[in-house]
């Protein structure tokens, strides 16, 4: 396990290592370049090579039994534990670990939150589920989550690279917004993040602004205002802290209009699961 400087959890756990991408959100995946780098697995994240690097790591299993002090747990940050090459045998053993450990709450953050709706579970309450949606187009994953078993739910915003427009947040108890990071990261204007956070309020959800988009991860962590102001929103479903003012930053991208989705307008990916809808433009596809 490794501590993690992602604000919303504490530590990483990985008893999956891999994974094949899924959508645009996964265009910049820092997973798969962490990967690559260390030589982890060999070759890009494509569907094609989901066989040579999804792979299960029974070793780290029991990882979790060694933390003393209650704690939350990023579940897979460098995989998806729904990812349909885990068998479900393995699942079970790794769900089993989290369901023996009550004292530590388990975040697990899936692209694929129409498989983890057929999970049959355990779904205690320790064990929180969160799907990542990056743009409008990927709303349908809301359903998704409503339909799983898990009795705590979460969004995971980010990288955000499209408004959302208006999204039914009922059964959601948390979302966390981001804008993505890293030397190509694509803009997040602030009015798209407030535009999540007034749902969230509206709607009786926590709300996390984790950063802005920038160069390095954790950069403009906190919220411009429509005043100018800039706050730090940091609430969990189960601790609702009050906002409180933070420092001003230039990572707002509040200059970019660029309020159409971005999707459409990059090389589509094609989708594990779902057939990007346009034909691809003379870029290289991601999968
Ligand atoms: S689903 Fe997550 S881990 Fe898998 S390729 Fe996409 S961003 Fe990376």
């Amino acid at each position: 396990m490794n501590k993690t400087i992602i604000a919303w959890t504490k530590v990483t756990w990985n008893p999956v290592h891999g994974c094949s991408r899924v959508s645009e959100g996964c265009r910049h995946c820092y997973a798969e370049a962490l990967s690559l780098r260390y030589g982890w697995t060999k070759l890009p994240w494509t569907a094609q090579n989901a066989e040579a690097n999804v792979r299960e790591v029974p070793a780290k299993l029991r990882e979790p039994y060694s933390l003393k002090e209650p704690s939350r747990i990023f579940v897979n940050s460098m995989s998806d534990l729904f990812h349909p090459l885990i068998s479900p045998a393995y699942r079970d053993r790794v769900f089993a670990v989290m369901a023996d450990l009550p004292q530590h709450t388990f975040q697990v953050l899936t692209k694929r939150p129409e498989l983890a709706a057929q999970w049959h579970g355990p779904w205690p309450k320790n064990i929180w589920l969160g799907a990542s949606i990056e743009s409008a187009r990927h709303l349908d994953r809301l359903d998704h989550l409503r339909q799983s078993g898990a009795q705590v739910r979460f969004v995971s915003a980010e990288p955000l690279i499209s408004a959302w427009g208006a999204a039914d947040l009922t059964g959601i108890d948390w979302v966390i917004v981001g804008g993505e990071s890293g030397p190509e990261h694509r803009p997040m204007p602030h009015t798209w993040a407030r535009e999540i956070r007034d749902m969230c309020l509206a709607q009786d959800v926590a709300f996390f602004f984790k950063q802005s988009a920038a160069y390095r991860t954790e950069m403009g962590t906190t919220l411009q205002n429509t005043d100018g102001t800039f706050w730090t929103w940091q609430q969990w479903p189960d601790q609702r802290a009050e906002p409180v003012p933070g420092e001003s930053h230039k990572f707002t991208c509040e200059s970019i209009k660029a309020v159409s989705l971005p999707v459409q307008a990059t090389a589509p990916l094609q989708a594990t699961s779902q057939p990007a809808a346009t034909p691809p433009p003379a870029q290289p596809s991601l999968f």
